[in-house]
């Protein structure tokens, strides 16, 4: 199924690598296809991406994955995943897939490696991406104080004073388990409400060094100066009813507004809606070409979830055996491909 063509520059070898099924992403939804794929005996090919495990391997206690009756940690249930993904026969590769042609048959994917990956289906789980409020200050102090990810970036914060933007479920996640390590925590929320689920909002509320506030807008994060590192000392706040302007002191940000789906890598060669999902045949995983499926964040505006990626994981990995099994007889085979 390998070989290896070409010595190019500085790289080390590169491989072309040909499968039947190609899957993008190695969250919830590509390792679930690849589980269904594997035991339908396609071989599967998971091309993980820039973040393997995808968005669980940032997140900490989970509660509402089906089948645990005790919280697991996020990253062990991704762990579990690729095992089983892996001992039911699917490959997995550490690459960042960079370029791709949908309608070439086969697929044709370039990685970042270098690699060549020639496919006669796909199955795109590539997920989605933190959100930034694109204010002042944001990029310029990200990770010298901003960051997107409590889970990874709280522990610099221990005994000091954090700040948390946005009202929906990560963001009172984000805030409880910040909670747990800063001194103590403001929530800046430009509404007057949480869309956050009541459990989690009534755990907010009940811890001493949380503080919310309401209808307030960051419209700069500000960071120190003069000193040998940049570092973040306060948010620049708007109140959005009465407009009155104020500094929220605190030592990191942390931005928790939602995500964006992961489909720059496709724009113009696949149906999207507006925000840039990809848009499937409502019921199925189908995009607008044939042979090419998507599974869970990247075509789930609503859900979001791990357990509904899954599905939707498995959907596409069956929907990619019944197209594959309908190609013309006439097809070249897989070890013809160049
Ligand atoms: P979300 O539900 O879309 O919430 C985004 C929040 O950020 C909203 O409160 C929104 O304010 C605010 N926001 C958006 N753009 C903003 C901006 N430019 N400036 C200031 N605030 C902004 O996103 P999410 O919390 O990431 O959740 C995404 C999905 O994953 C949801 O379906 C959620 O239920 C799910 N999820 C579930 C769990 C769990 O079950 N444990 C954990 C995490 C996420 P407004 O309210 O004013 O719109």
């Amino acid at each position: 199924m390998l070989d290896n063509p070409t010595t190019a520059g500085s790289r080390a070898l590169s491989t072309t690598h040909r499968t039947r099924l190609l899957i993008l992403g190695a969250g919830p939804a590509g390792y679930t296809a690849a589980i269904y794929a594997a035991r339908a005996g396609l071989k599967p090919l998971v091309v993980a991406g820039m973040q393997p495990g995808g968005q669980l391997t940032i997140t900490t206690d989970v509660e509402n994955y089906p089948g645990f009756a005790d919280p697991i940690q996020g990253p062990w249930l991704m762990e579990q995943f690729r095992a089983q993904a892996e001992h039911v026969g699917a490959t997995i590769i550490q690459d960042v897939v960079t370029r791709i042609d949908l309608k070439a048959q086969p697929i044709r994917a370039e990685g970042d490696s270098g690699d060549v990956y020639l496919a006669e289906s796909l199955v795109i789980a590539t997920g989605a991406q933190a959100r930034w409020l694109g204010i002042p200050g944001e990029q310029e102090l990200s990770g010298f104080g901003v960051s997107a990810c409590a889970t990874c970036d709280g522990f610099f914060f221990r005994g000091k004073s954090v700040a948390v933007i946005g009202g929906g479920n990560t963001a009172v996640e984000e805030a409880l388990y910040l909670s747990n390590l800063a001194s103590h925590v403001t929530v800046v929320h430009r509404r007057d409400s949480f869309r956050a689920e009541r459990i989690l909002q009534e755990r907010l509320f009940a811890k001493p060094n949380v503080t919310v506030l309401w209808d307030t807008v960051a419209e700069e994060v500000l960071g120190t100066e003069g000193g040998r590192f940049r570092a973040v000392r306060a948010i620049a706040t708007r109140n959005a009813r009465t407009g009155e302007r104020g500094e929220l002191a605190v030592d990191g940000v942390f931005v928790a507004i939602g995500h964006d789906p992961a489909t720059a890598l496709f724009r113009g060669h696949l149906g999207m809606d507006g925000e840039g999902y990809v848009v499937t045949e409502p019921g199925s995983t189908r995009t607008s070409i044939p042979g090419v499926f998507a599974a869970g964040d990247v075509q789930d505006r609503i859900y979001r979830q791990a357990v509904t990626a899954a599905g939707t994981g498995c959907m596409a990995a069956l929907e990619a055996e019944k197209w594959l099994a309908h190609l013309p007889e006439d097809a070249p085979a897989i070890e013809a491909w160049t």
